[in-house]
């Protein structure tokens, strides 16, 4: 019956297309079959099988008998059974989840070797030592990961064989030793398991089976997939494949290899070989491998025919495969491919040259790549070029890469003394075993944090991440002292306070002293410093340049900065801004400027407020005209003051202590009184939900007006200089269209008088920003009143999920985190179903009254790239972030698009 659900493949029925059905690993094995690469045959168990396992706690009643005729046609096959006495053939069970979880779930070699056929074994190939080696890798395997034994029992016993018989290496363990060591691990097992290790081939087979399936539901495999946002519901396939030995003696071994170098990308030969070994001896570290290149001098056959195969891979995936390999007495066979892993400056250049070679094209160079790739390019480094007097500087310790950058200063190892040393022009590197939110300040005064606990996860990296400071955690090897104020490294180094460390947040490396920092050469050549053509050219630059040009010729979303001066404006021009998203008003109302806005709060009549406006407007004028000099010929979105007033006012606390004292010595002086006093009435307990945005303009009579005023005559000024003015005035947290109505129509009245005074046409256009739910549920009245809408994501956010920014990300996300309640904060990434639903149909609202709407975004969404392809798929026109985010947001809405 065809329409009987199929649970078993045999490597030659699927292919790489089947990832869903047959996991990663078992796809590429059928894939590899197919083309004819030498892989030991075998098939795979579907993750369908896996998921009716695990719904109804048993496997479906199809698959034993599926699985019998694949493992007879198996047998056939290989001209021999599972487990033979007298020659056994033996299969390994390998767990293959549609995305690789590294290190999450386990696979048990050597099934089918049993008391009696080892013998068998170790007769067929002439070698008793390989047979007892094969069977106690099989029970050790077995034994942990099916039976659930604690793997160190064996380690450790295999430590004591080794000990007693005075040899290092396992391949100095006769084969008298071994079979020793098979009783001892037999005790073991039945000790530890309640049961004996089993002796029937096919009781081997289907536990290790269940085993694989059941790993997909262990709390490790669980909390990184919440992590990675992998679905919990995939299942895992389970691949059965007939072995080969890499541990038959000197003529065998095993290896891994990549088909160009990760690191570079640079065509090549990479990659590591062990002689005499088995699966994951290579990888484990326990013996030396050798660099792949020494295998042409060990077998030269296996070598030619793996680097053919290795082309051959590399043409047929278009891209970087990396390989698991092993050769049998001088025949060599392929057990696992995948398109392999790569560092970010690697990935640019990979795509590039596998355009040049023809192999992919310009839309499929730009999925090759992604933005989180450019911005670690971006970030500058450590040089630590060959020609670098490295006497100088220690490697010390190595952490998890939290949070990249290069951070150099000293060492303190308390939040107080960061604080204390940086106020003082010192750069410090805070050190802590791990960070909690008491910690915030110090983390916001160092250079770089370090941590010799927790992961990826911890409150430390999170924090770090937010700010985007350079951050190392969980280094283990370093012992940080909190109370005497040092850390001890493996290595003995002893690091005290103020003794000077360099932090590594793209490597996770750690250094005792003063590591030079270089800028990138990336941003080298976005500020124009550095040229892709010139013939010095750096390669990589060459290949950024290119993958740019790529995503600039397809992308739809324009790209603008969110820009509060000229300076920040040019820079943004260079790194190809498209104008300003956002210009934030309120740096105009600080430094000396201070003064003017405390006589404006403070004023108590009309002539007072009037006056403080006056003193503000040719202020604010030049700051405009600078701001559209810079941006000549593009968009300037300029926003009203947003901040709640409270923040142009002295500190509550501070101020009540001065005017307190000044009383107590009967000097108290009236400015400060009536302050304190305008302090205390504006002083709110939810300052962001409270006077700010449009609410000042129409509680502070003739504000607005004055901002719109600036503006207006910035722009004439600009436009009677023979300029090209284009600004857009945005008004902050509406709520309801009629609070837009009024500014509007003050905005309106205030550029119609600059117009007929300076005989010009401004063409201002006005919009709004959807920051509140509220704002989101009525766009289509807002769009009644305004030409466009800008996105305020940040706040959105916020409001949406009743969220405080400054407050949630250091107290509990890092619980929310590791609880997988969110894999990245949805400060970091848009939240697509609660915050994103509300600015799709804001859009649809907003287009459905006013057809031409202008729809933007500025916030930290705007250059973060999962939440660029979102804001492409709902057609925004535009997305404005900080400028040192605008190549990412530039590549990500042409990947969006390609
Ligand atoms: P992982 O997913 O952790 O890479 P694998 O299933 O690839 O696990 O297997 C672990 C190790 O065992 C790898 O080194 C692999 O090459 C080796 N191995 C797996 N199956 C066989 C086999 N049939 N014959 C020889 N070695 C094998
Ligand atoms: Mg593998
Ligand atoms: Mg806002």
């Amino acid at each position: 019956d065809p329409h009987v659900t199929k649970f078993v493949y045999d490597f030659t029925e699927g292919n790489r297309d089947l990832k869903d059905l047959l996991g990663g690993k078992g796809a590429n094995l059928a894939e590899m079959t197919n083309l004819g690469l030498p892989v030991p045959p075998g098939f795979t168990i579907t993750t369908d099988a896996c998921k009716v396992y695990l719904d109804s706690g048993d496997e479906p009643a199809e698959l034993r008998d599926e699985v019998s005729a694949h493992l007879d046609a198996l047998e056939k096959k290989m001209g021999k059974r599972l487990g033979q006495a007298d020659d056994p053939l033996l299969v390994s069970v390998r767990s293959g989840a549609k995305f690789s979880m590294p290190g999450m779930m386990d696979t048990v070699l050597n099934i089918g070797l049993s008391d009696e056929s080892v013998v068998g074994l170790a007769a067929q190939a002439g070698d008793e030592r390989f047979a007892w080696d094969s069977y106690r890798r099989l029970i050790q395997m077995f034994g942990k990961t099916v039976l659930g034994v604690d793997g160190n029992l064996f380690e450790e016993a295999l430590e004591e064989a080794k000990d007693a018989k005075g040899v290092v290496s396992d391949v100095d363990l006769p084969a008298a030793e071994l079979k020793k060591l098979v009783k001892h691990f037999k005790k073991i097992v039945s000790r530890e398991a309640g049961r004996e290790f089993p002796q029937e081939p096919r009781e081997q087979m289907d536990l290790a089976i269940h085993a694989v399936f059941d790993s997909w539901n262990t709390d490790r495999a669980k909390l990184y997939r919440r992590q990675e946002r992998i679905p919990g519901d995939l299942g895992t396939a389970v691949n059965v494949c007939s072995m080969v030995f890499g541990n038959l003696g000197p003529d065998s071994g095993t290896g891994v290899a990549f088909t160009r170098d990760p690191a570079s990308g640079h065509q090549g030969v990479y990659g590591d070989y062990l002689q005499n070994a088995q699966g994951e001896d290579v990888v484990a570290g326990i013996r030396n491998t050798v660099p792949l290149a020494e295998l042409e001098a060990i077998d030269k056959a296996s070598y030619d025919q793996l680097m053919q195969i290795m082309e051959t891979l590399e043409t047929h995936y278009r891209d970087l495969c990396d390989i698991e390999f092993t050769i049998e007495r001088g025949q060599l066979w392929m057990l696992q491919t995948r398109v392999g892993k790569r560092t970010a400056g690697a990935a640019f250049r990979i795509a590039t040259q596998l355009v040049d070679q023809g192999l992919i094209g310009e839309a499929e160079a730009l999925q090759r790549v992604n933005g989180a790739q450019l911005a670690q390019l971006m970030f500058p480094r450590f040089d630590t070029a060959p020609n670098q007097d490295v006497a100088k500087v220690n490697l010390i310790g190595r952490g998890i890469a939290a949070s990249p950058g290069a951070a150099v200063g000293k060492a303190v190892f308390d939040s107080y003394t960061a604080i204390k040393w940086s106020r003082s022009g010192e750069q410090v590197i805070l050190i802590r075993r791990e960070t909690n939110p008491d910690d915030l300040d110090g983390m916001i005064a160092a250079e770089g944090i370090l941590t010799s606990r927790g992961g990826k996860t911890s409150h430390a990296a999170v924090v770090a991440r937010g700010m985007g400071k350079t951050c190392v955690c969980g280094a283990e090897e370093i012992e940080v002292d909190t109370k005497r104020r040092r850390m001890t490294a493996a290595n003995g180094v002893v690091i005290e306070e103020g003794d000077v460390v360099s932090v590594d947040g793209s490597t996770g490396k750690v250094y005792a002293g003063e590591v030079p920092v270089v800028p990138s050469p990336v941003v080298e050549y976005f500020e124009g410093r550095m040229h892709a053509g010139a013939d010095d050219a750096d390669e990589l630059v060459a290949a950024v340049h290119r993958i740019m040009a790529y995503a600039d010729r397809v992308r739809r979303l324009r790209v603008r900065a969110n820009a509060d001066n000229a300076e920040d404006a040019l820079r943004a021009r260079r790194f190809g801004a498209q104008g300003i998203g956002l210009c934030r008003t309120e740096h105009m109302f600080l430094g000396e400027r201070r003064g003017l806005v405390e006589r404006l709060i403070l004023a108590d009549t009309d002539e007072e407020r009037e006056k403080a406006l006056g003193a503000l407007l040719p202020l604010q004028k030049k700051d405009f005209i600078e701001l559209f000099e810079a941006m000549d010929g593009l968009p300037v979105t300029v926003r009203l003051l947003d901040p709640p007033l409270h923040e142009f006012l002295p500190d509550i606390t501070e101020l009540s202590v001065r005017v307190a004292l000044a009383e107590s010595r009967k000097d108290a002086n009236e400015n400060d009184l009536r302050l304190l006093q305008a302090v205390h009435k504006l002083h709110e307990q939810n300052p962001m939900l409270g006077l700010r945005g449009v609410r000042l303009g129409l509680v502070i009579p003739g504000l607005f007006a004055m901002q719109v005023r600036a503006i207006a005559e910035a722009a004439a000024e600009r436009k009677n200089a023979k300029g090209d003015p284009r600004p857009e005035v945005m008004i902050p947290l509406v709520g309801t269209v009629q609070e837009l109505e009024i500014v509007r129509d003050e905005a309106d009245r205030v550029i119609a008088e600059v117009e007929a005074a300076t005989g010009t046409n401004l063409k201002l256009t006005i919009g709004t920003m959807i920051e509140l739910p509220r704002a989101a549920l009525t766009a289509g009245q807002l769009a009644e009143a305004a030409q466009f809408f800008s996105f305020g994501t940040n706040d959105l956010t916020q409001t949406v999920w009743g969220f405080s920014r400054d407050d949630v990300e250091a107290s509990f996300f890092t619980a929310y985190l590791e609880k997988g309640i969110f894999g990245v904060s949805p400060f970091e990434t848009i939240d697509r179903d609660g915050v994103g639903a509300l600015v799709r149909s804001a859009c649809e609202a907003g287009r459905a009254t006013r057809p031409d709407l202008k729809l933007g975004v500025c916030g930290e969404h705007g250059g973060d790239p999962e939440s660029v392809h979102f804001f492409h798929e709902v057609g925004l026109d535009y997305v404005s972030c900080s400028p040192f985010r605008i190549p990412v947001a530039r590549l990500e809405a042409g990947r969006a698009a390609a």
